[in-house]
């Protein structure tokens, strides 16, 4: 089931001068990796998390995902343990995957209310503790919506002359360059690109007339660490729900432009944690699943870095692939799922 419907709100409606454009068609922003649906209110079938051993700080480093983000504090996550999920009681680090809520001591900023609902149809091959796009929900709850494709979206009931839907199509249309006043909701795919494709052509409410695309017109390069076969301009799913909502701001509110930057915080955290690993690791090799665009910001980090460690003490357990296993084992999620690889090296971008 989706996640509970947020209220719904109307778009502000702030001018819409037009962007600036360079559209770069595959700056997919949609093709995001995938995510877990909507909070649930039922228990994941799940005993006790097991207790945990890894809860040992990892060092941060202090590079940011994306140079001018505005993002608060995420020190907080460093330390924070496993505790109950106050919904269905399983020992979660962060926030639990299943009911998209946070828990521990760690409390996520505060998010303004966005401009419009994001719902993000993930695709159901995507696995769900994998999903980046699941922070937008757990920081933004009253604005971020989370389906379940095919299974739940074909309740999807919102007038298509409302929604957007973010895929770079040839009549794709960027954000700044739509009146603001015209749509209330921009579905963001949470799949493959191949998904993202399918499910453009063949979910029947995204074929809908009235239903229009919409791309970026200057995405960043995505500072994503997972592997991914596409362009630097693939974004993972939450750059993308991030970098919409910047484009229109830069459009509509350019003084405020980076009024919504916390729905990177714990991309941020985990971007932080992972590339802080190696930063002090001179020695480590990168792992063949970060590599892609995260090797540059690898190569920048250690280039500032100065050695901490000269003769490379390798990875005892602690070092070695041993942290990057354990911080994407709670970056997947609080609760489960162990991190296998394939599918990451199947998102095309995020
Ligand atoms: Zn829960």
């Amino acid at each position: 089931m989706p996640t509970p419907p947020p209220p719904r709100r109307g778009a502000e409606a702030p001018k819409a001068p037009p962007t600036a454009s360079n559209d770069d068609s595959s700056p997919a922003n949609s093709s995001a990796p995938a995510p877990a649906p909507p909070a649930k209110t039922q228990p994941p079938a799940r005993g006790p998390t097991p207790p945990s051993n890894d809860d040992s700080p990892v060092p941060l480093t202090t590079h940011l995902p994306h140079l001018d983000l505005v993002v608060a504090d995420v020190t907080p996550l460093q330390t924070a343990p496993r505790t109950e999920c106050p919904k269905c009681g399983v020992r979660v680090r962060y926030y639990c995957s299943s009911c998209l809520v946070p828990s521990g001591p760690a409390v996520p900023p505060r998010m303004p209310r966005l401009p419009f609902t994001l719902d993000v149809w993930k695709h159901k091959y995507e696995l769900k503790g994998k999903s980046t796009a699941l922070h937008g929900r757990v920081l933004a709850p009253d604005d971020v919506r989370v389906w379940d494709y095919p299974n739940e979206t074909d309740t999807y009931d919102e007038d298509p002359g409302k929604v957007l839907v973010l895929y770079p199509s040839p009549q794709a249309q960027l954000i700044g360059e739509i009146d603001p006043t015209s749509f209330t909701h921009v579905v963001v795919i949470d799949g493959t690109w191949y998904q993202a494709h399918q499910m453009v052509r063949d979910a029947p409410f995204l074929r809908r007339a009235g239903v229009r695309h919409v791309s970026f017109a200057n995405p960043p390069k995505t500072s994503f660490w997972r592997f991914q076969q596409k362009s630097e301009q693939h974004l993972a799913t939450i750059e993308a729900m991030w970098w919409l909502l910047r484009e229109y701001q830069l459009a509509h509110a350019p003084a405020e432009f980076t009024a919504y930057d916390n729905m990177l915080w714990y991309y941020t955290f985990q971007y932080q944690r992972i590339l802080g690993s190696y930063e002090t690791d001179q020695q480590r090799k990168l792992n063949t699943r970060l590599k892609g665009a995260f090797r540059s910001d690898l190569d920048a980090a250690r280039g500032r870095a100065r050695s901490p460690t000269p003769g490379g003490q390798e990875s005892g357990d602690g070092t070695g692939d041993g942290d990057v296993k354990r911080a994407r084992l709670d970056e997947e999620s609080a609760t489960q799922h162990t991190v296998d690889a394939k599918s990451a090296a199947a998102h095309p971008r995020s």
